[in-house]
């Protein structure tokens, strides 16, 4: 496994291994856990190179986000890729000019529902780094996480609208025992919040199940996993039900796919997930 700190160097590292060989990439912010790995094995299972990139990326943290305290455990990561047959970390101290971009990228309507409406500018920081790492590192495919799912459906829109030729591929988020999706930011729980912060998974679980058994009612659903939200204490930043693709709110459920979204914080921490919720007679599978 070779690591580069700069563009230069990765793309040094890159070019004579180009031909007739594929790139697959994952982006990552570091702190690995086995939801990363997870896409890391995709990767290694889709090209014939698989880069990491390691990067907390200023411009998508808000103003009195953590993007100070984000954990940072670069010597853990790298163990973490090598065992997982990773071939290149890309871990640059910056990706900016030091006076900040000038030219950047908007993600436009995609980005003002679900995590965008209380974090204005953080897709349109996603977007400008991963078009940044995608141009330094010119991948074949790219791997994402359904965990973030709004980012997914705007990288998959980016790669459309920009004409990126990039083959997207998702992959399904990877959960604690109890169902907890697996996130870097679960570490700041206290042992306490770590125990209610299962609700979270337990009420899209709930939306599912409900679904399933022939409710088509969207506040019905709603209303049951709110309640269990409450019962565990927690208030939902949003928790909405909206079509995969266009990320537009769901009237009612129908034999078109729809997903369930919450957002909540669990003492300070800010966490997320998403799940698909279908009728009982709808089996179409989502088709981002
Ligand atoms: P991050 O380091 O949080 O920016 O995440 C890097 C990539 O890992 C993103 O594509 C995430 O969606 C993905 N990811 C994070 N957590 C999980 C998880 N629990 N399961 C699957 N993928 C994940």
């Amino acid at each position: 496994m070779r690591v580069a700190r700069t563009s230069a160097e990765i793309r040094r590292q890159l070019k004579p291994l180009r031909a007739g060989k594929t790139i697959a990439f994952v982006p990552t912010m570091g702190c690995l856990h086995e939801g990363h790995l997870s896409l890391i094995k995709k990767a290694r299972s889709a090209a014939d190179i698989v880069v990491v990139s390691i990067y907390v990326n200023p411009l998508q943290f808000g103003p009195n986000e953590d993007l100070d305290k984000y954990p940072r455990t670069y010597d853990a990561d790298s163990r973490l890729c090598a065992d997982a047959g990773v071939d290149f970390i890309f871990h640059p101290e910056t990706l900016y000019p030091a006076n900040g971009p000038k030219v950047t990228l908007k993600a436009e309507k995609l980005s003002d529902c679900l995590c965008g409406a209380s974090r204005p500018g953080h897709f349109d920081g996603v977007v400008t780094v991963v078009n940044i790492l995608f141009n330094i590192v010119q991948p074949d495919i790219a791997i994402f996480g359904e965990k973030d799912w709004q980012q997914l459906a705007i990288i998959r829109r980016m790669v459309s609208d920009l004409q990126m030729p990039i083959e997207i591929i998702g992959a399904e988020t990877v959960r604690e025992a109890d169902g907890l999706a697996k996130s870097s930011r679960n570490r700041y729980l206290s042992d306490a919040e770590r125990a209610y912060a299962v609700a979270v998974s337990q009420a899209l679980l709930a939306m599912q199940k409900l679904a399933e058994s022939g409710e088509t009612d969207i506040e019905a659903l709603k209303n049951e996993a709110n309640s269990i939200l409450l019962a565990a204490g927690i208030a939902a930043e949003y928790l909405d039900i909206r079509n995969p693709v266009s990320l537009k709110n769901k009237r009612k459920l129908n034999q078109q796919p729809a997903r369930a979204f919450i957002a909540a914080r669990v003492g300070e921490t800010r966490l997320i997930d998403n799940m698909p919720v279908l009728t009982g007679h709808a089996n179409t599978e989502e088709s981002l």
